[in-house]
């Protein structure tokens, strides 16, 4: 028997923050570029001939399309390889820069490991890093960034939505604090776009393609012009200088289309999504066996429409994981960048949830393609998986 034969025919994707299936429009926009534009679009975009200058068209069209987007001058726009590298060129370009005095950075404790690890880096470096907690429903502690604020600091950065948990930050009340003590805001805004109004008054801004229905591998890190930002790619002048490298044309295409897309369609999909993912979750919690054996993380708190994460007492995440896989569905336990490691989510544990409790985290993202049936799906297989996962080694009691 063949994988495939074992696999059953129904297939539900339900792992939305990990990454998103391609969008109609980006796949649209692409094409040109690499089926009829083959022979015409493939130079680069820093040569001065035809070939280059038809693809620094499309770049800088592309370019044009996200400034429009965040309000920003198409010089602000850094393409980048993704989030993680748009995260890394905020945090270390901007508090490595020679004209920074203050070498002083304030995150949150929830942040995404491209944030996190660069900023343990930069501790080891020099810098002067703070970690804000935040309670037990997610949100960043305020009267502790203000305390962390009063010691002159280069820059705070917080994403505005959760990846593990679609807990929304209060970004407006951090950038406000911010900026009245003279610091700049990075937001990692690469779950909130496409779902809630973006984070405009940020001073730096991450997004990533392959979240919005983009391709992987693409992203950009929108910067104000006036901010000094050491690059960390080094060698040709590309992105102003910001970020050496033959661009990822495609990949900005992508991104521009992608974005186009998401936003078009944000009030439709949560119309859509918020009774699916609604329902999910009340179901799942009502199949639980007895009462307080699963429990909705942010259940209190202001959330993105298309995150559940549950978390369940007795079982653990990567077993559900598997046991729902068997099934056609795929999801996530707490983190899909931590997936295959069974530590618990740092993001749960700073908020309070016991370490034996955040190993039986489950996540399912909804988006763009997600159907009524792929819903249903999860919930007629869900009491099957369940009682096998209750079963299995890992359950613990
Ligand atoms: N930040 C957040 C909040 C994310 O969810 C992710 C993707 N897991 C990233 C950054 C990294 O994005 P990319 O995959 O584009 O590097």
């Amino acid at each position: 028997m063949t994988l495939s034969e074992s696999r059953p025919n129904r297939r539900a994707y339900l792992d939305y923050n990990a990454t998103s299936p391609l969008r109609r429009e980006a796949l649209d926009a692409i094409r040109p570029l690499l089926v009829e534009g083959l022979d015409t679009h493939f130079g680069n975009p820093s040569s001065i001939h035809w070939a280059g200058q038809a693809a620094r068209r499309v770049l800088e069209d592309a370019r044009g399309t996200v400034a429009g987007f965040f309000g920003r001058k198409a010089s602000e726009i850094i393409f980048t390889s993704g989030a993680t590298e748009a995260n890394n060129l905020a945090l270390t370009g901007v508090t490595h820069h020679p004209r920074d005095a203050n070498r002083r950075l304030v995150v949150s404790a929830v942040e995404h490991p491209s944030v996190l690890a660069v900023a343990d880096r930069l501790a080891g470096l020099g810098v002067d890093v703070v970690r804000v907690p935040v309670d037990h429903n997610g949100a960043i502690a305020l009267d502790v960034l203000e305390q962390a604020l009063k010691t002159p600091t280069t820059l705070v950065s917080v994403a505005h939505v959760n990846n593990e948990t679609g807990i929304i930050s209060p970004i407006d009340a951090v950038i406000r604090l911010a900026h009245e003590h003279g610091a700049l805001v990075h937001v990692d805004a690469v779950q909130s776009v496409g779902r809630i109004v973006p984070p405009l008054a940020a001073d730096l801004i991450s997004i990533s393609a392959h979240k919005l229905g983009g391709l992987k591998g693409a992203g950009a890190l929108i910067a104000r012009s006036d901010i000094p930002l050491l690059a960390q790619n080094l060698g040709g002048p590309q992105e102003r200088t910001h970020r050496a490298g033959t661009e990822n044309v495609v990949g900005a295409v992508s991104l521009a289309a992608a974005l186009t897309a998401s936003e078009r369609a944000r009030e439709s999909e949560r119309e859509r999504l918020t009774p699916l993912r609604d329902r999910l979750e009340a179901t799942l919690v009502a199949q639980a066996q007895s009462p307080g054996d699963v429990e909705i993380i942010g259940a209190g708190a202001p959330r993105v429409f298309n995150t559940c994460t549950l978390v369940f007492k007795h079982i653990e995440g990567d077993t559900l994981l598997q046991a729902l896989d068997l099934e056609g569905v795929a999801a996530s336990s707490g983190s899909a960048c931590s997936s295959g490691s069974l530590e618990p989510s740092h993001v749960l544990l700073a908020m309070q949830v016991p370490a034996s409790q955040a190993l039986g985290a489950i996540r399912f993202s909804l988006g763009w393609a997600t159907s009524s049936e792929d819903i249903e799906h999860l919930l007629d297989v869900f009491p099957r998986v369940y009682a096998r996962a209750k079963r299995a080694p890992g359950t613990r009691t």
